[in-house]
């Protein structure tokens, strides 16, 4: 029989296989028409079903042939113009190339031994995204996106906390207490609840009516917070909020956490692209001031998933989390490694992505494109309040873009009520996909624009069939939130959007 096994012997196989498996991809990537194929789940729930796990094999190259009809079929292209939902971005080659190698070579960055070179590679992409940020000796690991890196400044900024009270954890945890704003993370509050903090230990500080962070409010929140005996461990301020795509004033908070003695944490997960902005890069001044910083460079750099960091300004404040066994780190070893720093111990080498991307762009070229995505989402925005039929709900700083669609008769209520249906019936029709979300207590739409080459005119098709879509709807029933809805309206959606 044939070895399956990637080896020595199976160089040339292995070579003729990934050739294979990346001509089927290359074709579904040049004929993808629209961002989704409009499958019902009842659909998919089918296909999935029919492929039996427990059978025989069939052979590698023939279940990478059904996985074609089954997977590539219906996956969502998040390198579509008519892809604007989620905080996804297309990839860059570089990074796709790399991925295919840390795949093949399987290298896991926990200890020295494991990756030798690419835990100094590792250490490397570390410590530039440190200089960036702009500390002098900063470190930092790998992780696996922006919410377990936010759990990890959280548990650093804890055990600081537990140290600094000199009382015993259990007294402590209860009395522990996180400053963030409504617009904040979700990741935030997750993380006060796995590491065992209060159920009211998230404190919500007042914002300046779009969602940043208000200073003189977060000082008065300090201020309270220790006057009824609690201890605050960390205050949250975010660099790019995820729906408004507002940031809060960093420096100034750093002036209030600095003088308050509070670990400052900046969660730029999605506006760590500004750090290779030459024109934006002002937006995030006085993160160098952080303690810690959540960077998801599969969100504005453009890597695949997935591609994140925890950053730190102090080295030190990483041994909270070092945990010693005999097989693997054992204290007399010398060795550098990154298991040391991690929560995770078996750890993919997802800096090479980066690695590369940067050997083969520059990192200029790829603030360029993340400019590129916050210059259309002003655009978009500009063409979203000119549209009478639209409503433009805030201004981002980054690449969203929030807004209502008001078809003609309607009132706040109907417009509230289309929010869902014109989302669903635009996802059921594959031709675009748009997210929704709640701001101020109000449904509205959502675009996120991280596609460098989408451009103005491709974005106006988008809000076309937003609006074919309300109107159709508003017709039937505007809170027809079904697949009914979405079946008598998908037929009257515009026209595609060419890719
Ligand atoms: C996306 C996001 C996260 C979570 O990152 P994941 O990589 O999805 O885990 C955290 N913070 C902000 C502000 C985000 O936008």
């Amino acid at each position: 029989m044939m070895s399956e096994m990637l080896t020595r012997s199976t160089a040339d196989r292995y070579r003729l296989l990934v050739a294979e498996t990346t001509a089927l991809v290359a074709h579904r990537l040049a004929g993808a028409t629209q961002p989704f194929s409009g499958a019902s789940r009842s659909e998919l729930q089918r296909l999935v079903d029919d492929s039996a796990l427990d059978g025989p094999g069939v052979g590698t190259s023939a279940a990478i042939a059904e996985i074609d009809d089954v997977f590539l079929e219906h996956a969502v292209w998040f390198h579509h113009p008519a892809y604007a939902a989620h905080l996804n971005c297309p990839v860059a080659l570089p990074a796709v190339a790399a991925e295919a190698v840390l795949a093949a070579v399987n290298t896991s960055v926990d200890t020295y031994d494991q990756s030798t070179v690419g835990t100094l590679m590792e250490r490397k992409v570390v410590s530039w995204t440190a200089e960036r940020i702009g500390f002098a000796h900063g470190d930092g690991v790998f992780t696996s996106g922006g919410t377990q890196s936010n759990m990890h400044a959280l548990f650093l900024a804890r055990e600081a906390a537990v140290a600094r009270a000199g009382a015993p954890r259990a007294e402590t945890l209860p009395r522990l207490v996180v400053l963030a704003t409504a617009s904040s993370h979700f990741s935030v509050g997750k993380s006060a609840l796995l590491l065992g903090l209060s159920d009211d230990a998230v404190v919500i500080v007042a914002d300046d009516g779009e969602g940043r962070m208000d200073p003189d409010a977060l000082d008065v929140a300090l201020q309270r917070a220790a006057a009824s005996g609690l201890l605050p461990m960390a205050v949250v301020a975010t660099g790019g909020t995820t729906d408004r795509g507002v940031i809060d004033p960093v420096a100034s908070l750093a002036a209030v956490c600095d003088e308050r003695g509070v670990w400052l944490h900046v969660d730029a997960a999605y506006g760590c692209g500004l750090l290779v902005s030459r024109r934006r890069r002002h937006l995030l001044a006085g993160i160098e001031r952080a303690r810690s910083v959540t960077v998801d460079f599969h969100k504005s750099f453009f890597q695949p998933v997935s591609s994140s960091a925890l950053i730190v300004r102090e080295p030190r404040d990483l041994a909270a989390g070092a945990w010693h066994a005999d097989y693997l780190n054992p204290l007399e070893n010398a060795e550098p490694n990154q298991v040391d720093k991690s929560l995770q111990t078996t750890r993919r080498f997802d800096a090479l992505k980066l690695w590369v991307t940067l050997r083969a762009l520059g990192p200029d070229r790829i603030g360029e494109m993340f400019d590129t995505v916050v210059d259309l989402a002003a655009d978009v925005a500009d063409a979203v309040d000119a549209d009478p039929d639209l409503e433009l709900v805030g201004r981002s700083q980054l690449s969203t873009v929030l807004f209502r669609v008001r078809p003609d008769g309607t009132d706040d209520a109907d417009q509230d009520a289309l929010v869902a249906g014109v989302r669903r019936v635009l996802f059921e029709s594959g031709r675009a996909l748009v997210a929704k979300t709640v701001i101020d207590g109000r449904p509205c739409l959502k675009l996120t624009l991280l596609n460098p080459e989408t451009t103005l005119d491709d974005v106006r098709a988008v809000l076309s069939m937003v609006k074919d879509a309300a109107t159709a709807l508003a017709g039937i029933a505007p809170d027809l939130d079904s697949e009914l809805a979405s079946e008598l309206v998908a037929g009257l959606v515009g026209a595609e959007v060419s890719a």
